[in-house]
């Protein structure tokens, strides 16, 4: 396998979602596990780092490399190997594209759930390595909840595999969870085992608008202590819907303050009744339940990060989580330092769990604007963590909230996860610089 030092490969390969830039010394494109290890084996005898790549839609620029590192591109391997529905699970390669493996196993009757917006482009191997979740995550849970096996290349060059396709195992360490999350820098996931649920037989919508942003969060909260769970719980707040009207018709009313999109999904019957108490507890909040088109919000859900780049030039886009009764809490704060730093801060998401994209809106070239915003951005982290919340709830760290990090995490952790890294990756090549 070659390594493409060709000048346009390693420009495309450079950059993430974020924007951020870092040309890589080279390419591979390799289409099996053992070309990964080949991979490997050269950076670490040429003294260079790995930065594993899926789709390149992260949000934290795991995947833009640093001086001195070499992009192992998983595009190549992009098979879905095994439908199993006798044992409810899928083999992956890491390549594949989240949506495709979706329409793949609803062939079969079942559903993989987890859906983040990005689905049409980011890849199984980068969900295991950010642990991404979607709006299903409030009922089905993120990616984490789906991994039952992992192989990896690790840092050494070595083989880890755990593909044993049980429903319980007690056998070793339970190594597998810790690659989950670890942003590339341990290892180069090359093939996962992953867990299906049956299709719901069918499900419902509603898309709610409040005149308070505050009662949104209060009615998510009560929503989320019933006895069951919808399937998606969304909220977009009033500058958001002002963005993603530009581009996509959504009728939500002058005076909304917020809207939230509430999915729920099951037998028949039991979706009914769903419906009729969630219309109950709405009404409390005097609420008004929208007519719409589902396929037609959800695009428009879809398309509300994109979107904000007409409000300026630059977003720091945060994906704080905390936990859902602070939610109205939530809100409240991150509007004060919007109002106070006078900076446009925009929240959608994944409100049912908890997790709010707070986009802060600012001009990476305007000194002034950019000083305040990194101001205000440290200012959200800390109502997050205030409120027992934490960082990241599915972005992860990569090298933007790196600086943040000691909000949340101390030193002593630090160095436990350096001693944890060292285990799989002695001489540092695995991604280093991201995460931690
Ligand atoms: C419009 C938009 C919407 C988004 N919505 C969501 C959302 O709803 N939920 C959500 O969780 N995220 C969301 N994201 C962020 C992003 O899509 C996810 O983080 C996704 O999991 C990244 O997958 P990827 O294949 O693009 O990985 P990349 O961006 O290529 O890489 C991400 C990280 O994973 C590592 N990595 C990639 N492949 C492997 C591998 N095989 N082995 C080891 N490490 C690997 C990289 O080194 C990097 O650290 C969104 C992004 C965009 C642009």
């Amino acid at each position: 396998m070659k390594l493409i030092k060709d000048e346009a490969i390693r420009e495309a390969y450079s950059y993430d979602a974020t924007g951020m830039r870092g040309l890589p010394e080279g390419v591979f494109f390799p289409k099996s596990v053992e070309e990964v290890k080949e991979a490997v084996l050269y950076c670490r005898s040429k003294d260079l780092k790995v930065v594993p790549r899926g789709g390149g839609t992260g949000f934290v620029g795991g995947s833009v490399p640093l001086k001195g590192s070499v992009v192992v591109s998983l595009e190549k391997m992009r098979n879905v190997l095994d439908v199993d529905d006798k044992n409810m699970v899928v083999v992956v390669e890491p390549g594949v594209i989240t949506a495709e493996l979706q329409r793949t196993v609803k062939k079969f009757g079942l559903m993989y759930p987890p859906d983040p917006s990005s689905l049409e482009s980011c890849t199984i191997g980068g969900n295991v390595a950010t642990n991404a979740g979607g709006p299903r995550a409030v009922k089905y849970g993120v990616t984490a909840d789906y991994v039952k096996g992992l192989e990896v290349v690790l840092g050494t060059g070595e083989i880890y595999s755990n593909m044993a396709r049980v429903k319980k195992k007690v056998v070793g360490l339970n190594i597998t969870p810790v690659f989950v999350g670890s942003e590339g820098t341990l290892g180069i996931v090359t093939k996962v085992l992953l867990k299906l649920v049956p299709l719901p037989e069918t499900a419902s919508f509603m898309l709610v608008a409040f005149k308070k942003l505050e009662d949104a969060g209060d009615a998510i909260s009560k929503v989320m202590s019933l006895s069951f769970s919808p399937s998606a719980l969304e909220i977009m707040d009033i500058t958001s819907i002002r963005c993603v009207r530009k581009y996509k018709s959504i009728d939500v009313p002058e005076w909304a303050e917020a809207v939230i999109l509430v999915e729920v999904d099951g037998f028949e019957e039991g979706v009914k009744r769903q419906v009729d108490v969630l219309k109950g507890l709405f009404a409390e909040y005097k609420a008004e339940i929208m007519e719409s088109e589902e396929e037609k919000v959800w695009a428009a859900r879809r398309a509300i990060s994109p979107s904000l780049m007409s409000i300026a030039p630059t977003k720091i886009n945060e994906d704080v989580t905390v936990p859902v009764s602070r939610l109205a809490d939530a809100l409240k704060g991150y509007r004060t330092v919007s109002e106070r730093y006078g900076i446009p801060i925009v929240c959608f998401g994944h409100a049912g769990d908890g997790n709010i994209h707070v986009n802060i809106m600012t001009d990476k070239d305007d000194p002034v604007m950019w000083e305040k915003a990194l101001k205000a951005t440290k200012e959200v982290f800390i109502i997050t963590v205030a409120l027992g919340g934490v960082l990241s709830g599915e972005h992860g760290i990569g090298l933007t909230k790196r600086p943040y990090l000691g909000l949340q995490v101390p030193s002593s952790h630090l160095d436990l996860y350096r001693r944890l890294k060292a285990a799989f990756d002695p001489d540092n090549i695995m991604n280093p610089g991201k995460k931690f």
